[in-house]
């Protein structure tokens, strides 16, 4: 991927006790300061085509980061992450696993939608290395901010900017790759993997992995 890499990591399937810092460094910005700034970013050229920046949203000591890959149609609209047909099966399977909400922070790797334009549709469009590499910079703010003790990512963008380089998901699914600053990342799938499987069954199927995920991830922050 273009750039450095800064997160050198170790690999990790063992449980550790979390720790953080009390509190964040005084030169870490209140997320509303982030989300602020970042509605001017020009880091790169996705603001070009999109609505707005969508910035991460939750408590400033939130236990846990969730992290996605970008904005969809919904969130560019409506300027708030998640809040779509894959933010909706984030929530409902939260729920389901009885992860506490007020815990949770979430984001996304990149905070402007990118699409392509087919009729009066917008679709969604990955993301490239340079685009993750350049928006990591809000993250890492959020990341110093917030001080979480996990961190999850949510696909293989998120993966690769929590991570600082390329992680085979399905491989990797359900592991905790730690970093060297600490932080540990639980890795998983996007939702809207579940939401683009065709048959009922599989889609069933895959959702029972996710639910099985985020009952982990509960583990997780309680360990
Ligand atoms: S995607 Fe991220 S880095 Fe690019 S302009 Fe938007 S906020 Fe800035």
């Amino acid at each position: 991927m273009a750039g450095t890499t800064p997160h050198e990591t170790t690999i990790s399937g063992r449980r550790v006790r979390a720790t953080r810092a009390e509190s964040p460094p005084d030169d870490a910005a209140p997320i509303a300061e982030l989300r602020d700034e970042a509605t001017g970013c020009r880091r790169c050229p996705l603001w070009r085509n999109a609505t707005q920046t969508v910035f991460g949203e939750g408590p400033e000591d939130a236990e846990v980061i969730f992290v996605g890959e970008q904005p969809g149609d919904q969130e560019d609209r409506a300027g708030k992450p998640f809040v779509g047909p894959a933010g909706r099966m984030l929530n409902a399977t939260l729920e389901d696993a009885d992860v506490d909400r007020r815990k949770v922070y979430v984001t996304n790797a990149v905070k402007h939608f990118k699409f392509e334009p087919r009729g009066k549709r917008r679709i969604h469009s990955k993301p490239n290395a340079g685009e993750v590499q350049a928006c990591r910079w809000w993250l890492d703010k959020e990341i110093g901010r917030i001080r979480p003790r996990l961190a999850v990512a949510l696909g293989s963008t998120a993966a690769q900017s929590l991570i600082g380089r390329a992680v085979p998901v399905l491989k990797r699914r359900g592991e905790v790759i730690e970093r060297n600053d600490g932080l540990r990342v639980f890795i998983t799938i996007h939702p809207s993997l579940i939401l683009r499987m065709r048959e009922e069954e599989d889609k069933e199927a895959e959702r029972e992995r996710f639910l099985k995920d985020m009952r982990k991830v509960k583990q997780l922050m309680a360990g």
